[in-house]
C-alpha cells in the first residue's frame, strides 16, 4: 500500500522545509481528509532558490546535451518504474482514476525522454556571407533561469513539458507547483534529482501563488517566465512579465467547440467526445466544451451522448472500475453549481446529471445540457468541470461562426466523413490544436498551445525547445 507523506521544497539539491516551518494542508477530493501536508515557502526560501537557479544554470549550461540528455533519460526510466507509487500518489491527492494517473506518468516519461533527445539537436546554423574570410554563425543559447508556474490538473504533466524543455536546453528552473496536488509534481522532481541533476538546476516550492509570482517574475535572476493556468490569471502574468521584458510562455484556458457534421461517424463522435469530456472530471484545458451538432443527427447524438454520461461510474479513482473521479477541490463544486444555477435560470434542460454526488468527496455528475441559451455563463466561461451543452446548427458557415464566437483559440474538434468538410474545416478553426474525427492531441513530438485568449508559445514538439533558447548572432572576420 503506497503511503502518502509530506511535502516538502527542494531547494539547492536539498528537500527542506521552509524557513518558517509553515504548512498547507492536503486533501484527498474523493474523501474530504486531511492526507499530508505541504511546506510552504517564504521569501527567504524563494531568495535562496533564485540564488541556487542562478548558480544551477551557470553549471548545467556548460554540461554538454549529450551528458544531459543521459541524466533526464535516466529521470524517464524512474518515472517508469515508480509508475503504481507515482500514479497511486497522484489519484489520491488529485482524485482521477488511477489509470488516467498511469497514463499521465508514463506520458511524463515519454516528453523526458523525447525532450532530452531533441536537446541535442538544438542546431545552429552558419549563413554564406557578402566577404571572404567572414563567418556567420546563428548561436542557440539557454534563455537561463526559469520561473514556472504549473495547475493541479494534470499535476506531473503540466510540469514535466516546462521542466524537460528548461533542462534539455541547458536552463535551470524554479518550478511553483500545484498546492492542491503537490506530491505527484513532487515525484517528478524526485526522479530529475535522483538520476543525477545537479544541485540548483531544479528547484520547487510551494505557497501563495500570487506572492510567489510577483515576488519571481520582476527578479533579475529570472530570465523567462512560463505559466498554465486561467486566462485571467495569465494576462496578469503575462503583464508583468512584459514590464519586466522576460520571455513568457502562456498555456492558458480555452472553450473548445466538437463540431458534429450530419455525415459523421455517431458512435465514434460520442465515443471519443464523451471519453474525453469526462476525462479527468472535465478539468482539463483541451476538454471538448460546446458541443454544435447538426440539426439532422441532433436528436440522436444527444440521446446516445446521454446514454454514454449515464453510464460513466463516478467514484475514488482508487477503484478498479471507477471512469470519473471528483473535482479537485470544493471550490470547483460551487463553480459547478454556478453554471447550472445560470444555465437552469436561461432555459436549459437537463438530459442527464445536474447536481452533487452524496456529501462526502466532491463528486459531480455527468451532466448533459440542451435548450442552452447563447448568453448563458457556460457557452461564454470555462467551464472546467463535467458538463456538457449541445447546441444543433444548421449550416457550416454558421457553425464556424459560432466555433470561433469566443476568445479562447486553444483545441477544437470536428466528426465528418467528408475529407473536404474536414479540410474546410481544419482551415476555418481559430484555434493552436485541432482534432478530426479521433483526439489526437498532446503526444511529445506535437506542438502544444493556442492563439487569441488561449496564450501563446508552444509546450511541444520542436517548438518547445525554442522557448528556452535565445538567438544569438555571431559574425566573425578571420584576420
Ligand atoms: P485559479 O485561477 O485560482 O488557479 C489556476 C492555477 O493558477 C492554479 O494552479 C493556481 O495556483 C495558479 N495561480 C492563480 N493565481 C496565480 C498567480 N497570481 N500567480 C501564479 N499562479 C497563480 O483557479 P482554480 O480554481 O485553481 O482553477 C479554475 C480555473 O483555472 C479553471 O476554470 C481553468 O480556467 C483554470 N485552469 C486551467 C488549467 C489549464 O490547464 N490551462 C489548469 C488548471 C486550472
Amino acid at each position: 500500500m503506497t503511503a502518502y507523506s509530506d511535502v516538502s521544497l527542494m531547494i539547492d539539491g536539498a528537500w527542506t522545509k521552509g524557513a518558517k516551518g509553515r504548512t498547507i494542508p492536503i486533501v484527498n477530493p474523493a474523501t474530504e481528509e486531511v492526507i499530508g501536508h505541504v511546506a510552504h515557502a517564504e521569501t527567504a526560501d524563494l531568495d535562496r532558490a533564485l540564488a541556487a537557479a542562478d548558480k544551477g544554470f551557470k553549471i548545467w549550461k556548460k554540461v554538454s546535451a549529450y551528458e544531459r540528455y543521459k541524466i533526464m533519460r535516466k529521470a524517464a526510466d524512474l518515472m517508469r518504474q515508480r509508475l503504481d507509487e507515482i500514479a497511486t500518489i497522484m489519484t489520491m491527492e488529485q482524485g482521477k482514476p488511477l489509470y488516467e494517473a498511469k497514463v499521465e506518468t508514463n506520458l511524463a516519461a515519454d516528453i523526458i525522454d523525447w525532450m532530452a533527445e531533441e536537446g541535442r539537436r538544438t542546431y545552429g546554423r552558419v549563413v554564406p556571407a557578402r566577404a571572404e574570410n567572414v563567418y556567420q554563425l546563428v548561436l542557440k543559447e539557454p534563455v537561463g533561469p526559469v520561473a514556472a508556474f504549473t495547475p493541479w490538473n494534470f499535476p506531473i504533466n503540466q510540469v514535466v513539458r516546462k521542466a524537460s524543455a528548461a533542462l534539455a536546453t541547458g536552463c535551470s528552473i524554479i518550478i511553483k507547483g500545484p498546492e492542491d496536488t503537490p506530491a505527484s509534481c513532487a515525484q517528478l522532481i524526485k526522479a530529475f534529482v535522483d538520476a543525477g541533476v545537479p544541485a540548483g538546476v531544479i528547484q520547487l516550492v510551494y505557497g501563495v501563488p500570487s506572492e510567489i509570482s510577483a515576488y519571481l517574475i520582476p527578479h533579475p535572476i529570472i530570465k523567462k517566465v512560463t505559466f498554465t493556468g486561467s486566462t485571467p490569471v495569465g494576462k496578469q502574468l503575462a503583464a508583468l512579465a512584459g514590464a519586466h521584458m522576460k520571455r513568457v510562455t502562456m498555456e492558458l484556458g480555452g472553450h473548445a467547440p466538437a463540431i458534429v457534421f450530419e455525415d459523421a461517424d455517431l458512435e465514434q463522435a460520442v465515443n471519443v467526445l464523451g471519453a474525453n469530456k469526462f476525462r479527468n472530471a472535465g478539468q482539463v484545458c483541451v476538454a471538448p466544451t460546446r458541443f454544435l451538432v447538426h440539426e439532422k443527427v441532433y436528436p440522436e447524438f444527444v440521446e446516445r451522448f446521454t446514454a454514454f454520461a449515464k453510464n460513466m461510474k463516478v467514484g475514488n479513482g482508487l477503484e478498479a472500475d471507477t471512469k470519473m473521479g471528483p473535482l479537485v477541490a470544493e471550490r470547483r463544486l460551487h463553480a459547478m453549481d454556478t453554471f447550472m444555477n445560470d444555465a437552469l435560470a436561461k432555459g436549459a434542460k437537463v438530459q442527464t446529471g445536474g447536481k452533487r454526488m452524496g456529501n462526502k468527496g466532491y463528486f459531480y455528475e455527468p451532466t448533459v445540457l440542451t435548450n442552452v441559451s447563447p448568453d448563458s455563463k457556460i457557452m461564454n466561461e470555462e467551464p472546467f468541470g463535467p458538463l456538457a451543452p449541445i447546441i444543433p446548427f444548421k449550416d457550416f458557415d454558421g457553425v464556424m461562426k459560432e466555433a470561433n464566437r469566443l476568445a479562447w483559440g486553444l483545441a477544437a474538434y470536428a466528426y465528418t466523413k467528408n475529407t473536404k468538410t474536414a479540410a474546410a474545416v481544419g482551415a476555418a478553426f481559430e484555434s493552436g490544436m485541432v482534432s478530426i474525427n479521433h483526439h489526437g492531441l498532446a503526444l511529445p513530438e506535437v506542438p502544444f498551445g493556442g492563439m487569441k485568449d488561449s496564450g501563446y508559445g508552444s509546450e511541444g514538439g520542436l517548438e518547445a525547445l525554442e522557448a528556452y533558447l535565445n538567438t544569438k548572432f555571431v559574425s566573425q572576420l578571420n584576420m
